[in-house]
């Protein structure tokens, strides 16, 4: 499905973003890796996507999302390392809980800088090398809190609604053009990212973190179930595949009916 294609994927040693480089390397796309860990962590998903791709080890990137002049130099590595920047997936991203009048300046900006304006930098160095080639994906993993809020999230909140923002802006102008810009709106996913929320819920309600995760984490996540890395990687192939021309500008929902209501 994607054979002959190139992608990079940002924050893609864990997670989200780990399961849409395998899903990638597995069509046939030679994928670059990005993102933060342990150096095992790291060998361990180079590996992991290299053996897919047919290579003891795919291409990394250790470039930090909170710095443009890094998030330049990583695409301008992948069209030299693999050739080409057919698909960028812009995933990387971290959460903070606060009240608002408690939320540390700095961990605000860190959220915006790093889930947000990231994602124009990586469009803005990759979409020229699209147009040039004729073909190019543009995926951006926002979050079911990119179209609704929740409180004690304002940052997470703000730049995930900023994402959706910037696709439908990004889609608009390169409608003619043949390249696509979507967002994918995750409700809470199976991920290290998630899972941590799960433990300060149980001790501040007094129960279970099984009682947690369902009546408060996935409160309004009807299908009261994770959603998995494996369906989020699924979208993403999809929206990156060869009849997905016309899909350009919108936020699909991966969410188990959390939107719907
Ligand atoms: P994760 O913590 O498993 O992975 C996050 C990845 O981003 C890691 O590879 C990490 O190293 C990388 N990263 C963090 N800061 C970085 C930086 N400054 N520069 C480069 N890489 C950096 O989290 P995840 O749950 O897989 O989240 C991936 C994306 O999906 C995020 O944008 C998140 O907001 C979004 N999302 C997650 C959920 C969920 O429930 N897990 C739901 C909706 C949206």
């Amino acid at each position: 499905k994607l054979e002959g294609r190139t992608a990079l994927v940002t924050g893609s040693t864990s997670g989200i973003g780990l399961a849409i480089a395998l899903g990638f390397a597995e069509s046939g796309a030679k994928v670059m890796l990005n993102g933060f860990g342990k150096p095992e962590e790291i060998a361990a998903a180079r590996a992991k996507v290299g053996a897919a791709m047919g290579v003891a080890e795919s291409p990394y990137s250790p470039a930090d999302m909170s710095k443009p002049e890094e998030i330049r130099a990583m695409v301008a590595a992948c069209e030299a390392e693999l050739g080409a920047c057919d698909i960028l997936v812009n995933n990387a991203g971290i959460q903070f809980v606060s009240p608002v009048e408690e939320f540390p300046d700095d961990k605000f900006d860190r959220i915006i800088a790093i889930n947000f304006v990231s994602n124009f930098h990586a469009i803005k160095a990759a979409l020229p090398g699209m147009k040039a080639r004729g073909f190019g994906r543009i995926v951006n993993v926002a979050s079911a809190h990119g179209l609704v809020a929740s409180p004690f999230k304002t940052a997470y909140v703000a730049a995930k609604h900023a994402v959706v923002g910037l696709t439908k802006s990004v889609a608009l102008e390169i409608a003619r053009s043949p390249v696509t810009c979507n967002a994918i709106c995750p409700g809470f996913v199976r991920t290290p990212l998630a899972e941590a929320q799960v433990k300060p819920l149980a001790e501040k309600h007094g129960v279970s973190e099984d009682k947690a995760l369902t009546d408060y984490l996935l409160d309004r996540q009807p299908t009261k179930r994770w959603v998995e890395v494996e369906e989020v990687a699924e979208m993403a192939l999809y929206l990156c595949g060869p009849n997905s021309g016309s899909v350009n500008g919108t936020a699909l929902s991966i969410d188990g009916g959390w939107t719907a209501q």
